[in-house]
């Protein structure tokens, strides 16, 4: 069978895990993906960004940068000057995608051109993210809201999984050239019970015959496009809900937060939570203040607060001196960048795991960050945190745990935000050869432009790189 070098599928399953993926395909329960994508081509375990929260770590795919790079610290964050305006900028500033400032998120996102916009031939079904889209391209939309909102309470998310399906099937006859799939059932779904409930499963199993009837439809109208199957983000069961809102509010600390509080009088901090295993901390949120503190502005007796919780993995701020202190409990260690290389400091512990003092450049650092508990997290804690819009403190949740009371209606048993292995690690399954050097998400989109081959113009920065630019990277240099 030959596949069309012109043209790209890329399919986005919200919240997929890749040992689940992995296990169904041994198993022989997506028959599509395997005979249609990996045997062509391949699958691997890749990295996402952080927050990993779905919108956010859709970023990555679509403008092939970081959320950091672009002015989004995630599904919700504190606009530092709006928050000290009247009540109405006041509830403007309390940014969240999660509600009616949804479509907000494609004009926050810094100037530059979408995939989109590099390949005006797209059409985007049920997706968040629209910035480029032509007219009439953007499918689902409308769905995507009202079912979504449904779905959200009523549980409805195969309704909406069999509608993003057949949209795509209806796309098969039509002329494109990048075509951008949104499943968002499996995610849907995994808050609302676990990741590894039969109603997931079979939410996989849906995309996989969705993309059997896809391709029945497009082999007969020519050859079939390159695809890439890939998720935004990983999940896990959650058994504690930590809200640090709740703790400091009864340690008698003010604290702005969403959904009720964006108008919280005598705020000395904000809560903005992603995912909900990630929350960022903005000090005195009424002050106008447009800087973000650096370490030795925070106040202390909260980030002891903070450290002192279960849920807490670890804990990020700004250095005085620049770079990212990371810290937990025990642990204190510096990260910061220069000439092209990333150097990890511990000065207490090794609150990373990396098991002492490292210098790489990036693509090293990813691999040898690769297998510890949190992949990634160096390269991600600089690109979030080098953003004045991300908050003073960063926390990301330990396993388990998330940052958003039971009082949050549906309950979310399971989730994702965090910086943890099992909420960084997606499923990458692409009908192209993958490298053998480990990947992140920010890889696709210049793969995609080059198999489709467009050129990236003069003046546009991408954080990813091609798979055929990614070597294998011999073991990397630890001193
Ligand atoms: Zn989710």
């Amino acid at each position: 069978m030959a596949y069309d070098s012109r043209r790209a599928v890329l399919v986005l399953i919200d919240g997929a895990r890749h040992d689940v993926l992995r296990e169904m395909l041994d198993r022989g329960e997506l028959p599509n993906l395997a005979r249609w994508v990996i045997e062509p081509g391949g699958v691997t375990t890749g990295t996402t960004v952080f927050p990993s929260t779905t919108g956010v770590a859709y970023i990555p795919f679509l403008f092939g940068r970081y959320p950091g790079s672009v002015g989004i610290p995630g599904i919700r964050w504190l606009d530092r000057r709006g928050a000290a305006g009247n009540w109405r900028e006041q509830w403007r500033a309390a940014r969240s995608y999660c509600g009616v400032q949804g479509g907000w998120l494609n004009r926050d996102i810094a100037p530059g051109p979408s995939l989109f916009d590099l390949v005006p031939e797209s059409i985007a079904i049920c997706t968040p993210l629209t910035r480029g889209l032509r007219p009439g391209a953007n499918r689902l939309s409308f769905r995507r809201a009202a079912l979504g909102a449904a779905a959200h309470y009523a549980g409805t998310y195969p309704a909406l999984d069999r509608a993003v399906a057949q949209a795509w099937l209806d796309t098969a006859g039509e002329s494109w050239r990048f075509l951008f799939v949104v499943f968002p059932g499996v995610d849907g779904i995994s808050h609302l019970q676990d990741p590894f409930s039969s109603a997931v499963l079979e939410s996989y199993r849906l995309v996989d015959r969705a993309l059997g009837a896809f391709v029945r439809r497009a082999r007969k109208n020519g050859d079939l496009p390159a695809f890439f199957v890939v998720a935004d983000h990983g999940m896990t069961a959650m058994h504690e809900h930590c809200d640090p809102a709740v703790l400091l509010e009864g340690d008698g600390v003010p604290t702005l937060r969403h959904p009720l509080h964006v108008w919280r009088r005598k705020a000395r901090v904000a809560t903005m939570v992603s995912g909900n295993a990630s929350v960022q901390l903005y000090f005195d949120p009424r002050s106008g203040r447009e800087h973000p503190l650096t370490e030795s502005e925070v106040p202390a007796s909260i980030v002891e607060r903070m450290l002192a919780l279960h849920a807490v993995r670890l804990v990020a701020c700004r250095s005085d001196a620049g770079g990212v202190v990371v810290r937990t409990q025990d642990g204190r260690a510096l990260l910061t960048e220069s000439a092209g290389l990333i150097q990890y400091q511990p000065e207490q512990g090794d609150p990373l795991g990396l098991g002492g003092y490292v210098e790489l450049d990036d693509r090293d650092l990813l691999s040898r960050t690769r297998h510890t508990d949190m992949p990634d997290a160096p390269r991600q804690l600089l690109q979030l945190l080098q953003n004045p819009r991300a908050g003073d403190l960063v926390l990301a949740a330990a396993p388990g745990a998330d940052f958003r009371g039971p009082w949050e209606i549906p309950e979310h048993r399971a989730g994702h935000g965090s910086l943890i292995a099992e909420h960084m690690e997606v499923p990458i399954a692409a009908s192209v050869p993958l490298p053998e050097a480990p990947i992140r998400t920010v890889d696709l989109m210049p793969t995609m432009l080059e198999r489709l081959d467009v050129t990236v113009p003069p003046g546009v920065v991408l954080d990813g790189v091609p798979f055929s630019k990614i070597a294998a990277v011999t073991e990397p240099v630890v001193r």
